[in-house]
């Protein structure tokens, strides 16, 4: 299975995570040569068309660095300072460096509500879209300052397929010390091979990584695998590869030695697949005809084409969509609230912003976020039409 390695520059839409030990040096502080010839590989990939975004360690690390006081195992709240010291000039290390190629870096720290909860989820996906409208790269970390054991993800390689399933991004690639899967830790197994490609995480893959309790996996290859079956589940392909050598993205494409895993789905098919089966719509809005052939379309669903909202829902929680016959046609993640929907029923969209005092969204369920679940009529309905 050779076929999913091809150039990173034929992605759409790459995350990039970077390891805490590449950017950061225990005595030296942050390795700026290294990130400015990462820069350059990440310009070069902007540069043809890919979209990059950046999940970047090194907050507490770079913190520790400069803080000089902090030794052994920290504590929580000395973790917390370190990031809010680390943070920041981390933030500005990315922000210059990439300016120096011409690109603007725009900085998110996430909590792990903002991706598990689906009102922050859709909010946080909406700023990260935008900063790549607007042409500038993501420099995305959690924001550890305010992270507690229980409300975090801990590591940035879930975090770094958190962000690519929810950007839906192609490729996800894991920069760290570790150049890629192995069948057993090689440097404890002469016998140990190496990986090259992983067409599926089944339970030996995950074996090889090790348990989460064991010492040898903490933080390395257990979560990069737990990071690999989010990514390839929705759809993203994923690349383990070592980061310790200077322009490692360019090494990758020159064919270093790295290890993939091939994606299991499309991303739309993945995002359609979780709205319209895992969750329970918590209301309903009947159309009309014409916003039925709409949706048939591929179209956004309008407040116009809407007759009746009924539930209660906020905005970002699946709702179901029944067309004329009376049975769910589809279905989508509300745009607003029900108590705002019910207001804007039947309204064209140019009303909105009189109608509810904010210029709201165009649309009551946006295309991206809505699936068609059923055939709007059977086929004997269609017949009886045409006889009547
Ligand atoms: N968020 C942490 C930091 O920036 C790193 C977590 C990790 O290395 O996975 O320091």
């Amino acid at each position: 299975m050779t076929k999913i390695r091809k150039p990173l520059a034929k992605y759409r839409r790459v995350v990039v995570k970077i390891g805490s030990a590449l950017l950061v040096d225990r005595m030296d502080g942050l390795k700026t040569a290294w990130l400015d010839a990462l820069c350059t590989d990440l310009a070069m990939l902007r540069a043809g068309g890919t979209e990059v975004l950046v999940v970047s360690s090194g907050a507490i690390a770079l913190g520790r660095s400069v803080l000089k006081v902090l030794a052994g195992t920290l504590k929580l709240e000395e973790s917390q300072a370190a990031a809010a010291v680390g943070q920041i000039a981390l933030a500005r290390a990315w922000s210059e460096s990439l300016s120096s190629h011409g690109v603007v870096a725009g900085q998110i720290l996430l909590t792990l509500g903002d991706t598990e909860e689906r009102r922050r989820y859709l909010n946080a996906r909406a700023t990260i879209s935008q900063l790549l409208k607007l042409g500038s790269v993501p420099i995305i970390n959690e924001n550890d300052t305010v992270a507690t054991t229980e409300i975090r993800y801990g590591d940035n390689d879930r975090l770094a397929a958190r962000v690519a399933t929810m950007t839906g991004a192609d490729l996800l690639v894991l920069l760290s010390d570790i150049d890629g899967l192995y069948t057993a830790p090689p440097h404890l197994d002469p016998d140990a091979r190496f990986l090259e490609t992983v067409d599926a995480i089944t339970p030996e893959i995950e074996a090889m990584a090790g348990g989460a309790a064991s010492e040898l996996s903490r933080g390395g290859m257990r979560t990069k695998i737990d990071a690999g079956k989010i990514a390839t589940g929705a759809g993203c392909a994923m690349i383990i590869a070592s980061g310790k050598v200077e322009r490692p993205l360019l090494a990758i494409g020159q064919g270093a030695r790295s290890s993939w895993f091939a994606p299991s789905g499309s991303p739309v098919t993945a995002r359609k697949t979780w709205i319209a089966g895992k969750l329970q719509p918590a209301g309903r809005l009947e159309i009309d005809a014409g916003a039925e052939r709409a949706l048939m379309a591929g179209k956004s669903l309008l407040p116009a084409g809407v007759r009746s909202v009924s539930g209660f829902f906020s905005r970002g929680d699946t709702i179901s969509i029944v067309g004329v016959a009376g049975r769910e046609i589809a279905r989508g993640l509300a745009g607003y609230d029900a108590d705002e929907a019910r207001l804007i029923v039947g309204r064209k969209s140019a009303e909105i912003a009189a109608i509810l005092g904010y210029v709201g969204r165009a649309a009551m369920v946006h295309r991206d976020d809505l699936v068609m679940t059923g055939a709007p009529k059977t086929r004997d309905e269609e017949k009886d039409a045409v006889d009547a």
